[in-house]
């Protein structure tokens, strides 16, 4: 930080290095009509315990996505600081006002943190808080996991994903924490939309990075729970930040080669899918038709697979939109 840059005004109400188990907050002052010198109160544990490395763990980045949050909760509850060697600093809620709201951005400020990165000292509250994390809490971390599942909009086959990075053996680490995560399926993942993410945020700065769609629909199933506190423990082992032994069971390999694996609506209306997540398709194979929403009697669209593989994602709710991201199609490795 240049001498002339403004300070991040979000302060940890807790010490980030005192031994032993904290609770406290991130908090970040927001001023408004109904408290002045008010904050928004982001939840924050560190544990810290010997001399191990840091782990760095989110959910919420997108407000209705709860696996992650549930997960980290039930850590903060439960972790014993004499299991731990080295440090764990635990955020289940990143973007405290869009989980508050159930929505997937900001109400303050529309923003997507997600998109934030590495986000302004002096912007809006979303771009704060990016930065913060951006500045003060990525610089300190060996290993960050950022939980994400589809939201309101979309379901996901459970899967941890690693991305393709220009440096071999960042992304060999990288896919070696995913793999310990032990998800059902771990998947080589192309972004739609990488251009202001945390994760690239976090791989910029060399980090080994873990990250998840663990399901979707703006709700969570008891096993997509259990996937995310196992994944959750299986990584922190594997880090060696957490004593025990790693649960492993089978996990389906998938990649994402190219952008054809997006299925993006071509019309507007009422969804009808023909595939289910999980199940193969061939290439040229009907996914979904779209029917009209404002009138009978017509044909609907047909969203033919642009490839031979697994549907991996799913647009979620009944309506859809002309763009939207209606399927994503993975290959099996
Ligand atoms: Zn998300």
């Amino acid at each position: 930080m240049n001498a002339t840059a403004p300070a991040n005004p979000i302060r940890p109400t807790i010490p980030l290095d005192a031994p032993g188990k904290h609770h406290g907050f991130l908090k970040l002052p927001w001023s408004r009509n109904d408290s002045a010198w008010g904050a928004v109160m982001i939840p924050l544990t560190v544990v810290v315990n010997g001399t191990g490395p840091t782990a760095l763990l989110t959910g919420a980045n997108h407000g209705d996505e709860y696996e992650g949050p549930v997960a980290l909760q039930a850590l903060a509850h439960e972790l014993d600081p004499a299991r731990v060697n080295g440090r764990v600093i635990i955020v289940p809620y990143m973007n405290l006002p869009a989980f508050r709201a159930g929505a997937r951005v900001s109400p303050i400020d529309g923003g997507n943190l997600n998109r934030a990165f590495p986000g302004a000292p002096d912007g809006s509250v979303t771009q704060k808080i990016a930065h913060y994390f951006n500045d003060v809490l990525v610089p300190m971390a060996d290993l960050v996991v950022d939980f994400h599942s589809g939201g309101k909009t979309l379901d996901f086959l459970p899967f941890a994903c690693a991305h393709y990075l220009d440096d071999a053996r960042q992304q060999a680490a990288c896919v070696a924490a995913v793999t310990a995560f032990n998800a059902p399926y771990t998947l080589m993942l192309r972004e739609i939309d990488a251009v202001g993410m945390y994760d690239t945020a976090v791989e910029s700065q060399g980090k080994v990075f873990v990250t998840t769609e663990l399901g979707g629909g703006g709700s969570l199933s008891a096993r997509s729970a259990r996937i995310a506190r196992r994944g959750l423990r299986n990584v922190l082992i594997h880090a060696g930040i957490l004593t025990g032994t790693a649960e492993h069971a089978d996990s389906v390999l998938l990649d994402m080669p190219d952008d054809d694996c997006y299925h993006i609506a071509p019309a507007a209306g009422l969804l009808e899918p023909l595939v289910d997540l999980g199940e193969r398709v061939s290439d040229g194979a009907p996914l979904a038709r779209i029917w009209p929403a404002d009138r009978s009697g017509e044909a609907p669209a047909v969203i033919h697979a642009q490839r031979d593989g697994v549907l991996a994602a799913r647009h979620f709710p009944g309506l859809i939109q002309l763009g939207d991201c209606l399927a994503v199609v993975a290959v099996q490795a």
